[in-house]
């Protein structure tokens, strides 16, 4: 079987967040089963020199875009990691600048010339997949280009699936605006299709409508983006279209995330050392963030895009109430200023005791991932979520909100069984988190057996991508012609 990943970035080439990861891992769990596997990309500037100098040119054409039938080239650059192959889509036009996002005048334009040319240069390379699999608004065109422009070309064989990683970016613009630069018909510009609302459009809206199928990174996420307050304004248009829809959870790539392996640990470990490894990586962890080094601390780690969907404003509110001389709060993320300073503030406030980390250091969240006790993922909306994943890997406790793949991977600890992954609350409520980090304080300050316990387990859990890797299979499968 052969599948075409369609997406705006992959880990190592290009990553703002969990789809990155996501788009690394499957098409490479993929080829272990035996599929063909290709990822699509732009060839971003912000994409570092040493990939782009081992990338190998493929050809180039130019292709018409617009609706008043404006040409641009495609070139194709390619190259070849552990048995999948990235062709990456050259256009200084549209990729020369963004990290790799702009600004959404900016970025629909970009994506819409991506998704068309996508599709192109898979009938330019002659590699017709079976399924073409489309990832977030970026890719959001692909399934209506299939349908229309390239329905009579060889990849009009090819069956779409869209899968939402995070339904708050859409791809919203001007109906003029998505007209002109898609060059789609007038007549997809309707509201079962692409129309917005009177005067927008929505590329992801229309790529929901086209796709053979949806599929979203937990079941629990599947369920709520059809309820208003989890949909984001597309819930009638999910709920309409549920009969596609269908959720996935994402695993982890572990040999990425590998404490064993991990050479930016300062003592690698697996189950049976962890227990004597993470104080070292701890003691590491504090020295290196200037925290008081002091193994009997429990360090309470979050690493996040600072944003409003991840739960921080609950963090701000409690901050103060977790400094009890006994707990340590490490944070690593960029984003929001606010966020960013408030944490700052508390890290001059709470010297030794809190460190805010504002910046994107894969480093630095490989030795948190290690060196933390617990890590704080209390997201108001959370679609699968990763961090909760890795954490549980190098044996560290998610402490999360029950929503999204956050519920439906980490099953709270049950005090009288002794079972679970981590510790949990639900609704929306700064009160609540602090329960839950006042629950998991007492089991590792009082209850130290049960929580090494819970440690191991949750390093035994299985969150690899091969679970994930065989559904997604199912999928395809389904949908052979
Ligand atoms: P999202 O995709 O919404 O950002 P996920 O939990 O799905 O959230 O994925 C986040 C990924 O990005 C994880 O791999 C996490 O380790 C990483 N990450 C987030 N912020 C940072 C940061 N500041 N530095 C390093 N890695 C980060």
């Amino acid at each position: 079987m052969k599948i075409a990943f369609i997406g705006s970035e992959c880990y190592p080439f290009v990553k703002t967040g969990g789809l990155g990861d996501v788009m690394y891992a499957l098409p490479r769990a993929l080829v272990r089963e035996g599929c063909e596997a290709r990822v699509i990309l732009p060839l971003y500037n912000c994409i570092p020199d040493k990939f782009k100098e081992k990338m190998v040119y493929q050809g180039s054409f130019m292709m018409d875009l617009t609706s008043d039938g404006r040409t641009f080239y495609v070139g194709i650059m390619e190259s070849v990691m552990d048995g999948v192959t990235y062709d990456f889509i050259d256009n200084r036009e549209f990729f020369d600048w963004g990290n790799p996002y702009t600004g959404l005048w900016e970025d629909i334009p970009k994506y819409c010339f991506f998704s068309k040319a996508s599709l192109a240069i898979l009938n330019y390379l002659d590699w017709i997949p079976d399924i073409v699999h489309c990832h977030d608004w970026q890719a959001g065109l692909v399934p209506l280009y299939l349908r229309t422009k390239f329905d009579s070309t060889p990849v009009g064989r090819a069956r779409s699936i869209v899968t939402i990683h995070n339904l708050r970016f859409q791809g919203i613009c001007g109906i003029e605006h998505l007209k002109y630069w898609s060059g789609l018909s007038d007549m997809l510009f309707d509201y079962p299709v692409l129309k917005h609302n009177e005067n927008e459009a929505n590329m992801f809206k229309g790529g929901l409508a086209y796709a053979d199928r949806v599929t979203t990174v937990s079941s629990t996420y599947a369920r709520e983006i059809q309820t208003p307050d989890y949909g984001e304004g597309l819930d009638g248009h999910l709920r309409y279209h549920s009969g596609k829809l269908s959720g996935i959870v994402n695993g982890i790539d572990v040999e990425l995330w590998d404490s064993a392996a991990d050479k930016l640990l300062a003592a690698q470990y697996d189950r049976n050392s962890v227990l004597a490894c993470k104080p070292l990586n701890k003691n590491a962890l504090q020295k290196a963030l200037g925290l008081e080094p002091d193994g009997e601390k429990m360090i309470l780690g979050l690493i996040s895009r600072l944003t409003d969907q991840k739960g921080l404003d609950l963090v701000n509110d409690i901050l103060p109430h977790l400094i009890d001389g006994n707990t340590q709060v490490v944070v690593l993320g960029t984003g929001d200023p606010r966020y960013e300073n408030a944490f700052r503030y508390y890290e001059s406030k709470y010297k030794g005791t809190v460190c805010a980390y504002i910046s994107y250091n894969e480093g630095l969240a490989h030795q948190i991932y290690a060196g933390a006790d617990a890590l704080l993922v209390p997201s108001l909306f959370e679609p699968c979520g990763l961090t909760q994943l890795i954490a549980m890997r190098y044996g560290t406790i998610p402490i999360v909100r029950e929503t999204g793949g956050l519920k439906d991977t980490v099953e709270p600890y049950n005090w009288d069984e002794d079972t679970g992954n981590g510790f949990s609350f639900n609704w929306y409520d700064s009160g609540l988190l602090l329960g839950a980090i006042n629950q998991a304080k007492s089991l590792f300050f009082t209850e130290r057996a049960r929580w090494d316990k819970m440690v191991c387990r949750d390093m035994e859990k299985d969150v690899s991508w091969e679970r994930s890797a065989a559904q997604y299979l199912e999928l395809y499968r389904s949908l052979e012609r």
